[in-house]
């Protein structure tokens, strides 16, 4: 790690190098310093999670070069289309119905049919994902709970020892999120940013408020994938016509799927959702689940497991 200020092409490619080898890369945006990850590769997006200690999976912005990259992974309207031409590449997200769930896995975006998008301004942040070729998650550096890095050195203390490769872009010229639109029913604001109300309502129009649960977890504003089956969890056993996903050695057997055989929970959270929905789809009367440890990613993966059986909203 550590970089200079003068990041070339050189340190664009040991970049990309990192992430297509599912690493972590902190990088600038115009807004804030970002830890970056491949979206569609769920052990890389785990392993985000858990370098950032988040408690919850929510969902997370990706990141692409430009409009057509946008389009690729995301349905575009009239008023996605306006707005991405009025403040792209900027401090503006979109959320948008997914057109390419392989392109944003399931667990980048907590199972949502949705995804959040944005075509960031900042040169170096342009370069790695022009070089990638794909769309990065890259949520806020720092650790769960703490500000946002604004600098370099902030942004290496806080998750720079869970980063493979670093970019250095000096100070963040914005030093304050994206402001996050959703454009599914109306325009609705989810989260105020560097962009303001006014000018996104200068193109379309007087934005709806987020309400209630939304306005606290904008994730939750579209419905969580939640399976049809109902989950029972901290099962310590399969009964008969249930499926179970199991977390650490176990023996396999019928409708068995295993989080992680060896007990760990970065390969737990990223297979957690496609296990459930191949659980959900084996006809099994219901979903048991093994108790997972509450530490690490753990409490991301029981939250996520107990919204799944019905307990949290
Ligand atoms: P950050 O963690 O700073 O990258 O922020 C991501 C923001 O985008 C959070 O407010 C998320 O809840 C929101 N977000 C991401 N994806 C979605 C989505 N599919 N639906 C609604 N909000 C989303
Ligand atoms: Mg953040």
């Amino acid at each position: 790690m550590g970089a200079d200020a003068t990041d070339g092409p050189e340190r664009i490619e040991a970049a990309v190098r990192a992430l297509r080898a599912g690493g972590l890369v902190l990088t600038p945006t115009e807004t804030v310093y970002g830890l970056a990850a491949d979206a569609a590769d769920p052990r890389a997006v785990a392993a985000l999670y858990e370098a950032k200690g988040r408690p919850r999976f929510n969902p997370l912005i990706a990141h692409v070069a430009d409009v057509a990259a946008a389009r690729r992974i995301a349905r575009f309207d009239a008023e996605a289309e306006a707005l991405a031409a009025a403040f792209w590449p900027g401090p503006l997200t979109l959320v948008l119905p997914i057109a390419d769930p392989q392109a944003v896995c399931d667990l980048a975006r907590a199972g949502l049919e949705t995804v959040a998008v944005r075509v960031p301004a900042h040169p170096l942040a342009h370069a790695l994902l022009a070089a990638f070729g794909g769309p990065l998650v890259a949520p806020s550096a720092n650790r769960s709970g703490r500000p946002s890095p604004t600098t370099f050195a902030d942004a290496a203390e806080e998750t720079g020892a869970a980063a493979a490769a670093a970019l250095d872009g000096g100070p963040c010229a914005v030093g304050l999120e994206s402001t996050v639109v959703a454009l599914l029913d109306s325009p609705r604001l989810l989260r105020p940013g560097a962009v303001t109300r006014a000018q996104i309502e200068a193109v379309v129009g007087p934005l709806a408020e987020a309400e209630g649960d939304a306005k606290r977890s904008p994730g939750r504003l579209t419905r969580h994938y939640a399976p049809d089956a109902p989950v029972r969890l901290e099962a310590a056993a399969q009964q008969p016509g249930e499926a179970y996903l199991a977390f650490g050695p176990a023996e396999p057997g019928e409708r068995v799927w295993n989080l992680s055989p060896s007990g760990d929970l970065v390969e737990a959270a990223a297979n957690l959702f496609a296990h459930l929905r191949a659980a959900d789809r084996s006809g099994a009367s219901a979903i048991a689940v093994a108790p997972i440890p509450e530490t690490g990613l753990g409490e991301a993966i029981n939250d996520r497991l107990r919204r799944a059986a019905g307990f949290v909203g």
